[in-house]
């Protein structure tokens, strides 16, 4: 890295457990919690001269392994989280990596203007959101987040680099959906969406079957901006796959009551309720999940138009129940992800029937449909339908059926979402992302002695140039993960 003369702060260090969101698969780490660019550079040229293995940490909302590094160092960039610059004519805005898309839209969504691309919660960074090419309900409209991304800043082992699509467009597109192992995202510039109100008005109807479903979202998703449909995973025969589809665009001002127009804009979401503690594993079974399920497909209107819904109830409503991933018990609990393309329809039945015919309780089983992709070549989401479930960790069967889900979605053409992975076999990589070796190209590239490493590459061979790994020392104090997800609202 190059000096500026001066010694930059190096910022301590904490040995840590760290998981992901799942709660699965703990590793032992030395955190760094960095503050500004300066101190990152410090801390990725201190891991050069130590031969340490590197990876950068948001708030911890991957599922599996993709933000820790058994033996390495982690760093925590929640820190650099300022907005840089901002034209609120234009909705360009220039933010630290660390910013969440929670704090983007406390910060601008008065101001008119919303994140172009949002997950199903706000408690992400705007750099894992970069490094997951991060898809929201708006992907079979508007495409994935780094498509919004118009520059950003990545530190290398070389030092910083300015990437944009026009500048070295293979290293930027490398980085998007390339899971932190091309370098460390320092601030990013985000063209933001402008927006009336914070309000949505949103379209709900029922599915009776997955067909159905499908034909709906086929015939429909088109005329809206945003659209998802739940899924009963649970349904079998002829109900299998009923789905209650919400569809939605941003409320402009004249949706609105008048008493409501003076203060269109104003985005103040609440934390509802916690989840105080673990609870035993097994809370979320069959019986359980089957009756929640029932009571949410009648709880929702056959059909109704034009409901109006705060953004937080439309786009998040997880993020209402503080810490809700305990709700799986102290085993932790897997999201698998995955798409299939247009026309293996096929796939996606398949998977469904061995989850209802399993009696794999799901507690949010969701569906959507991409566009087409992106030019990132590990980016995830390709043109087809998404699915996505929870399964608890615990029960025997769950491992061998998602073994053989992955050989469906593969053979069909498909692949998972590497952001919820913690468990696919690396055999099956290649296949999933066929443009592999390009990014690997890049990536060896930007990085030759292979600095950036992730349990999830280690585990899944994604690099070819690992460091070899450092006998980790057990964290201390606990054994069980304390503190994997940075705290929020
Ligand atoms: C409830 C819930 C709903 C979700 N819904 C969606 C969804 O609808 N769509 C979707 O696409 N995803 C979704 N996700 C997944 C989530 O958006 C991604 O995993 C995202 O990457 C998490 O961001 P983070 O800041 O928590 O990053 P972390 O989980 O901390 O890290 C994720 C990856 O990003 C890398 N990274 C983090 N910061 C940087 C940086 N500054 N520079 C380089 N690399 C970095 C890490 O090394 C790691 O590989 C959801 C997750 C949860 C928990």
């Amino acid at each position: 890295m190059k000096s500026n003369g001066t010694t930059p702060h190096v910022p301590p260090r904490a040995h840590r457990a760290l998981t992901g969101w799942g709660r699965t698969a703990p590793s032992a780490c030395d955190v760094t919690e960095v503050r500004s660019g300066e101190e990152l550079d410090a801390v990725v040229s201190g891991a050069l001269r130590s031969k340490r293995s590197v990876v950068a940490r948001g708030l911890g909302r991957s599922y599996g392994d993709a933000a820790q590094c058994a033996g390495g160092v982690v760093i925590d960039i929640t820190g650099l989280d300022s907005v840089l610059d901002a034209d609120l004519e234009t909705g360009v805005v220039r933010v630290g990596a660390g910013m969440s898309i929670d704090a983007l839209m406390r910060a601008f969504v008065p101001r008119g203007w919303f994140v172009p691309v949002t997950p199903g919660t706000r408690h992400v960074t705007v750099g894992g959101a970069i490094a997951a090419d991060i898809h929201g309900k708006n992907h079979h409209r508007d495409g994935s987040f780094c498509s919004y991304v118009t520059r950003l800043s990545l530190a290398t082992p070389s030092g910083r680099v300015e990437v944009s699509p026009e500048h070295d467009p293979e290293l930027f597109w490398a980085t998007a959906g390339g899971m932190g192992l091309t370098g460390i995202v320092v601030d990013a510039t985000v063209q933001m969406l402008r927006v009336e109100t914070a309000t949505m008005r949103v379209d709900t109807e029922r599915a009776r079957n997955l067909d159905d479903c499908l034909t709906r979202m086929i015939e429909r998703d088109g005329e809206y901006r945003y659209s998802v449909a739940w899924i009963d995973c649970l349904a079998r025969g002829p109900k299998m796959g009923r789905a209650v589809l919400t569809r939605a665009d941003h409320a402009r001002l004249e949706d609105l009551p008048p008493a409501r127009r003076a203060d269109a804009l104003r985005f103040d979401p609440v934390v509802r309720a916690q989840v105080p503690v673990t609870p035993p594993s097994g809370l979320l079974n069959p019986m359980t999940v089957a009756a929640f399920n029932e009571l949410w497909f009648r709880k929702a209107p056959r059909s109704r138009a034009g409901q109006l819904q705060t953004m937080a109830t439309y786009f998040h409503p997880l993020d209402g129940i503080g810490s809700w991933n305990r709700m799986y018990g102290a085993r932790g609990f897997v999201q698998y992800q995955f798409v299939v393309p247009f026309g293996a329809e096929d796939a996606l039945r398949d998977v469904l029937t061995r989850l209802s015919q399993g009696r794999m309780a799901s507690f949010v089983t969701v569906l959507k449909r991409f566009g087409p992709a992106d030019p990132g070549p590990l980016s995830f989401p390709v043109a087809g339908w998404t699915l996505a479930f929870d399964l608890p960790v615990g029960p025997l069967s769950t491992g061998p059926l998602l073994d053989a889900l992955d050989e469906t979605v593969a053979g069909a053409g498909g692949r998972v979402y590497l952001a919820k992975d913690s468990r696919l076999r690396p055999e099956l990589l290649e296949t999933m992302y066929p443009r592999l070796a390009e990014w690997r190209a890049t990536r060896d590239r930007v990085d030759p002695t292979g600095l950036f490493v992730s349990d999830l590459s280690r585990r899944l061979g994604l690099v070819s140039t690992p460091r070899p790994r450092r006998a980790s020392r057990p964290a201390r104090g606990r054994t069980k993960p304390e503190a994997q997800e940075k705290a929020t609202s």
